[in-house]
Parts: C-alpha cells; structure tokens; sequence
C-alpha cells in the first residue's frame, strides 16, 4: 500500500483523551481517530489482525482460562479476578474463591426485635453491634421465562453475583413492589421465612453460617438467629456470591487479584455490532500498549500491518522515488508486506512518521546510498542503520523477519 492511498494523518501531540500510552499512539500514527474509530489504517490493521488470528496473541503478555483470554490494562471495560501464583483467571462476577466458615455455634431460639431505620446491612450491623458476617442479606428477582419469583439469601458481608445466580435460574429481573409485596416480603426487611410461592436460592456459606439475623419480613423488624434448615428450606444451594481483592483463589488458596481488562478471544464468536469493540480492536490496543518506545509504535512481525517501511529522501541528481518504486514492486512479488511512504517529504518527516507507525523494519532509498548501490535498512527497535545492496534487499528483509 502507499502512504498517501491510505490517506495517513499523524500527529504530533497526544490526544487529550488518551487513558493509555497504547491508544495515545495508535491516534498519533493514524490508526485511530481521538473518537476511537480505525481510520483506513486502522481497517486494514484490524483485517490484518483477523486474518493471523491467534499468531497475534503470541507478541502480548496475555491471562485467560480455556474460554476466555484477556489482556489486562487500565482502561479495559472487564473486571477479571486473577491468581497471581497459580495463574487461576476469570471474569470477577464468575470467580470462584475459598470461602472462610464462621465458627460453629448452637442453633439459639428465633427471636423478633424491632430495628427503626434499619434497611441495610451496614445500619443493622452498626444498630445490633455485631459483624455484618452475623445477618443475611436477602435480594429478589423475577424470573424472565416463567414470572417466578427468585428469593436469594447470601451473608451479609457478601456481595450477590447476578451473573452466577443466571446460570442457576436462568434469566432474571430485579423484582417490582408489587411482586415483592405478594409473595409476603418487605422490601428493606425481608428473608426467606414463611414466603409463598417463591423459589429460594441461598449461597452455599448460608448452610454452614448460624444465627443469622435476617428480616422479620415486616417493616422495622428484622429475626434473631434464623437458620437455614430448622427456619426455612431452598431449591438451590450453591455459590452465588462474587469474589473480591485478597479473597482466597479456589485452586491454591492465594490471594486473588482485581484486574481491568479487555477481551482478546471468546468461546463463542460475538457479532461486531453486539460487542462493545470487536476482539481486535483490543488486539490492536493490547499491541500498541505492550509494543512502544518514546518514538511510537514497535509492532513485531507477524502482528504489525505492513512488514517494511519503504521510503525515499528526494535526491537533486538521481530519481530516488523511481529506485524505491522498483524495490517496492519487488518487494510485492517475494509477499512482503510494504507500507511506502511515496510522499516528497523532508527526511525528518518520514523518519518522525516511520518510528510512530512502526513496522518491523525501514527502508530508505537515499541519494549518498544510491550512488554506491545501497539502501538503507533498519529495523525499528535497533539504533543503528544497516546498508544493503539494492539487489540483495528482499532476501535481507527476509532473514530480518525471521
Ligand atoms: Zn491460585
């Protein structure tokens, strides 16, 4: 391709935008538009991308599990849960993690107490004095494909996961007033005991967690030492709450980590207009973020756009642009994937421009050179500049590349 068919725009500064080093010069070498939007550039690199497929992830310090891979950055729109030793990866609302038991005590008799004002754990926890770990959070949602009404009990000091709750009941809405009112509940006060026609999911702590201080299904009172069992029964037993920073990993009992990330790859393929950006897009975010100097981008072969960066320093006695013409053609014919910059620009310019957009490898057709037969070769994370033999330069490209 030549520079000027792609209509490349580079620019100087960095986008004010810019949450990473990685986008800030992937706008800077043209690729994307300050809107995040590929420019014909950026098409092309997104194709490109689509077509090597998974030789792509092998340039990047990539986490994942057999579904899924992911590239952690600052701005990802992911929250992964991560075990730093055993490498244990998946998406935070799905982890699982060690749970700690609270000790064993006896079961102690219900009791009913009046709590004003009490319609969160954090204000039940302050009013009774005691851990939130000691009361039993309750939501409710209403089943998508039948209307029924899902009741979820988890400890109080958890946070419910709506995502490992759908893939034990299906899908779910948030339930209305109305609904909550006619299985017997109260909103801000409610729990398991004595509700009609719901389906009760509990987490799988809420078995071995005993008197628990749950609502009294009545406003301003909540239920001593309810249990689980002896005070109510559940369809569903199972993990349903979401793990968080320093939770123990389920493999080896580590401390997880709290990641941002973006998606590489996916289980099952995502149509482009349902997904936020396209697989690679991150791909290409990922790259740019991990591949970069100072000067801009560094993308290795194979994952970098075009292989070589071939262009002239307009000569006053022989044509430069008719001998970079040539080397181009040749350069097609042997598949090497060439990006010329045709423009009849200072040296300075291209130079600037070569090192933003980043391939492998320069080449620079120029006068002095020329005159001795030779170009100029570098590749880009090298200082220095190699002269080749005009009629040797596709096969040093190609032992460069490899
Ligand atoms: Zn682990």
């Amino acid at each position: 391709m030549k520079y000027r068919d792609l209509q490349i725009q580079t620019q100087r500064e960095a986008p004010n935008n810019a949450r990473t080093e990685g986008f800030s010069f992937l706008v800077r070498a043209g690729y994307l538009t300050r809107e995040n939007l590929p420019t014909k550039l950026g098409e092309l690199s997104l194709d490109h991308l689509r077509n090597i497929g998974d030789k792509a992830l092998s340039a990047l310090s990539v986490i994942g599990n057999e579904k899924e891979t992911f590239f952690p950055i600052a701005s990802g729109d992911l929250d992964i849960a991560h075990c730093p030793s055993c490498k244990y990866t998946e998406r935070l609302e799905l982890a699982r993690f060690q749970k700690t038991t609270m000790s064993q005590e006896e079961l102690s008799p219900i009791e009913k107490i009046s709590t004003p004002d009490c319609n969160t754990i954090e204000a039940l926890a302050n009013l009774l004095n005691i851990p939130k770990e000691k009361t039993a959070k309750a939501l409710m949602y209403t089943r998508l494909s039948d209307g029924k009404f899902i009741f979820i009990v988890v400890r109080g000091d958890m946070q419910a996961s709506e995502a490992k709750l759908k893939a034990q009941v299906g899908d779910i809405r948030t339930a209305t007033a109305e609904e909550i009112v006619n299985v017997g509940a109260a909103a801000g006060y409610a729990s398991a005991i004595g509700l009609k026609e719901a389906l009760i999911v509990v987490d799988d702590l809420i078995p071995t967690s005993q008197n628990l201080v749950a609502g009294a299904n009545e406003a301003g009172y909540h239920l001593k030492n309810t249990n689980y069992g002896r005070d109510y029964p559940a369809e569903v037993v199972a993990d349903v709450v979401q793990a968080k920073e320093g939770d123990a990993c389920i493999q080896c009992g580590n401390p997880l980590s709290v990641l941002s990330a973006v998606i590489l790859k996916g289980e099952a393929r995502v149509p482009a207009r349902v997904m936020l950006r396209p697989y690679e897009e991150n791909i290409l975010l990922a790259l740019a973020e991990s591949h970069h100097d100072e000067k801009g981008l560094t993308l290795p072969h194979p994952a970098a756009p075009f292989d070589v960066y071939l262009m002239h320093v307009p000569g006053k006695e022989l044509d430069t642009r008719a001998q970079a013409e040539e080397i181009y053609g040749e350069l097609q014919n042997a598949g090497v994937s060439v990006l010329f910059d045709d423009r009849d620009e200072r040296a300075g310019v291209k130079f600037n421009d070569a090192d933003l957009i980043g391939c492998p490898i320069r080449v620079t057709v120029g006068e002095k050179g020329l005159k001795e037969g030779m170009v100029e070769l570098k590749p880009r994370k090298v200082k220095e500049n190699q002269l080749a033999k005009v009629d040797e330069i596709v096969e040093k490209i190609k032992s460069n590349l490899n």
